[in-house]
């Protein structure tokens, strides 16, 4: 990374721990060694789809596993492959201020460090669950995906839902299909939303089923809708015809499946999106500062200029600004604090500021900034997905608005 490290400047009113420090320090050191070399081969191969897996987006790039199986290695050395996981499941036990800050880090290029993603709603599993489920899943062994939007529900799941679960002897019945399922097709286990008390929906009537995936009923198709995150399509359809569910395989209870996606969505798809559009924010305003410098027009460095000036002041603003929120809600998540409003914020910036921030990169680089060897493109697809995905930009405003309102 470059001298023009705005990270130090950001942490003026919120001091990292030492530990934490060390870990970013040692992150950004196997980004920069390891990572940022592979990557003008990793955006040209056009392997970066979002929604595959880190593998098979390595497989695509290099042509064999060589490069994953190296990268996995550090991954585990550096202990950065599972420090998400807590401490009685073998992890470090790091909480979310430090999984913000690593993350962070690896989000300053498109080269995947293989690591462990344990959805947080798992460690909701019970009594022979953990030994069936949850520590496969640790383990690297099973592999989960949530399944929540319908066709006719997105923004409004718990008012919209189709699926049904139905109970019968020993278990449920699930029927309905879902779509816009990332990482379906690689799953063992869909954890999936239906509708179990159509009076009660999303107060008491949602639950969430561990669906495996060779369950009889259940049919996986791709969506055959490209996107543009990514060359092929990524996204899937899945049906559930009849699909027999045990009742052992409900996690948490019936009825409190609306409020576990809740959880899920508040911490993997609002709270994390902040550190992982900083990241790319902070590699572009490096970029930006780094090319404006030495692009030389009508006799002078762009850098000279107004225009150019302002643009890096108002990347520069969003990044410290999105740092310190993202920051101190994880903080005041690991304090056991309710950060559902703060995480929608979050999520909310991330996206917005994420997208504009990227904009004015790509305005400073001129024609290099359209390159495809260059990241900002493929950074500026992401975060504007980030204003769709795990809930539109709209329907933050109207969940920040709901907190305000009923404080
Ligand atoms: C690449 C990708 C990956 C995804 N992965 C998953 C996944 O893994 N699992 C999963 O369950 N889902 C996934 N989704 C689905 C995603 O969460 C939904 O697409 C998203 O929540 C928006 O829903 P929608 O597309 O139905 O938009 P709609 O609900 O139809 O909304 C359309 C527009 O209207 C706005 N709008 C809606 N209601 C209101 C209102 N009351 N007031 C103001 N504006 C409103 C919305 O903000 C949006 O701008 C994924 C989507 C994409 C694109």
């Amino acid at each position: 990374m470059s001298a023009t490290d705005t990270q130090e400047v950001g942490q003026a009113n919120f001091e990292l721990p030492p530990e934490i420090v060390e870990i970013r320090e040692m992150t950004r050191r196997v980004v920069r060694e390891e990572l940022l070399p592979l990557e003008p081969q990793y955006l040209i191969s056009n392997a970066h789809c979002y929604g595959a897996r880190d593998e098979e987006n390595l497989r695509v790039a290099f042509g064999d596993d060589k490069v994953y199986e190296r990268l996995k290695k550090i991954s585990q050395e550096t202990g950065l492959y599972n420090i998400d996981i807590p401490e009685e499941y073998g992890g470090p036990g790091l909480g979310l201020l430090a999984q913000a800050v690593v993350t962070e880090e690896l989000h300053k290029t498109l080269v995947p460090l293989p690591q462990m993603h344990v959805a947080n709603i798992l460690y909701e599993c019970k009594g022979e669950q953990i030994d069936r489920i949850l520590k496969p899943v640790i383990e690297g062994k099973l592999k989960t995906c949530f399944a929540q939007t319908e066709a006719n529900a997105g923004s409004d799941p718990g008012g919209m839902m189709k699926t049904r679960a139905t109970k019968v002897d020993g278990g449920w019945k699930i029927n309905g299909s879902k779509m816009w399922i990332s990482m379906a097709h690689f799953s063992d286990i869909l954890m999936t939303q239906a509708v179990t008390d159509a009076e009660k929906r999303q107060r008491g009537g949602i639950t969430m089923f561990l669906v495996k995936r060779d369950a009889p009923g259940l049919k996986i198709e791709e969506s055959g809708i490209p996107t543009w995150l990514g060359n092929r399509p990524r996204q899937y359809i899945v049906h559930y015809d009849d699909v027999f569910v045990p009742d052992e395989d409900v996690l948490g209870e019936v009825g409190k499946g609306f409020s576990l996606g809740q959880q899920w969505l508040t911490i993997h798809d609002r709270l994390m999106r902040a550190p992982q559009a900083l990241g790319k924010m902070q590699r572009s305003f490096e970029m930006s500062v780094e090319w404006a410098k030495q692009r030389v027009t009508f006799g002078k460095p762009i850098a000279d200029r107004q225009a150019i000036q302002w643009r890096l002041v108002d990347m520069h603003i969003d990044i410290e600004a999105l740092r310190s929120m993202t920051y101190a809600t994880a903080a005041r998540a690991d304090a056991g604090i309710d950060v559902r409003r703060e995480a929608s914020i979050a999520k909310f910036c991330g996206g917005e500021w994420g997208a504009r921030t990227i904009d004015h990169a790509i305005q400073i680089h001129g024609a290099m900034g359209e390159a495809l060897e260059l990241p900002l493109t493929w950074f500026y697809r992401l975060l504007r997905h980030m204003q769709i995905g795990g809930g539109t930009t709209e329907m933050q405003r109207m969940l920040i608005a709901r907190q305000i309102l009923k404080g």
